[in-house]
């Protein structure tokens, strides 16, 4: 029995997977590769109603997350139930990042793009870098953390990763015949999508066709994609 997976989508917050790759992990999943999520914070924070409670909007985020999960085939989510909108560059962050790499071994790995500029999430940036710098150098070297060789969690190299919320993407990702699981997936955010305005979804449409311009065929995901050589 292995936890190797083809695919490792490390998220910010329950949802963000579903708007970034959604639909180029039902593409993945479609091919019979296995794909595993990591959901780094509860999510616990991100409402507009004044009467939710933290407590209770967390857990109704991890539900949420793992019925967009089912809809897209996902094999396994992990949740690390870190507190929203806190999280911070830290070697305890860091390490469980290595731990979950050298854990399930993936070959690609998503996540959000750091280096997007302005106004972007703390905890997106955050885990941006964070994600970069486990999977470069640290999940790779065995010197790294001997605690982890010791408990059985071999170095492992990732060969690329995907990022999305890129201002300048290279790397667009066919999702024509995957959008309508994207937003099946998407909608299963019920306490996100509903606080947003009428006419939320053309405008994603619109969004992924435009991302597929020129490319050859219709509705297109982009990242900016890091090949890893060493
Ligand atoms: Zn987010």
């Amino acid at each position: 029995m292995t936890n190797n997976c083809y695919a490792l989508v490390i998220t910010p917050h329950p949802d963000d997977a579903e708007y970034g790759i959604a639909g180029t992990v039902a593409k993945w999943v479609s091919e019979g590769k296995e794909v595993v999520y990591a959901v780094c914070t509860n999510g616990n924070k991100g409402t507009s109603d004044p009467n939710m409670k933290s407590e209770r909007l967390a857990e109704i985020r991890k539900q949420e997350q793992q019925a967009a999960a089912r809809v897209l085939g996902v094999k396994e989510v992990v949740f690390l139930h870190l507190e929203d909108q806190a999280l911070e560059d830290t070697p305890e962050f860091r390490k469980q990042i290595v731990r979950l790499i050298r854990t399930y071994k993936p070959e690609v790995m998503a996540t959000s793009d750091p280096y997007r500029r302005y106004i972007w999430h703390r905890d997106h940036r955050i885990t941006g870098q964070v994600v970069l710098d486990a999977a470069f150098p640290y999940a790779r070297d065995h010197l790294a953390y001997p605690d982890l060789l010791e408990a059985g969690l071999m170095p492992h190299k990732v060969k690329e990763v995907l990022l999305w919320g890129a201002e300048n993407p290279n790397h667009f990702s066919d999702i024509s015949d995957t959008y309508d699981i994207k937003m099946k997936a998407l909608h299963c955010h019920k306490s996100q999508v509903g606080q947003h305005p009428a006419g939320w979804e053309d405008l994603m449409k619109q969004r992924y066709e435009s991302l597929a311009e020129g490319k050859g065929f219709k509705m297109a995901e982009a990242f900016y994609k890091v090949d890893i050589w060493w």
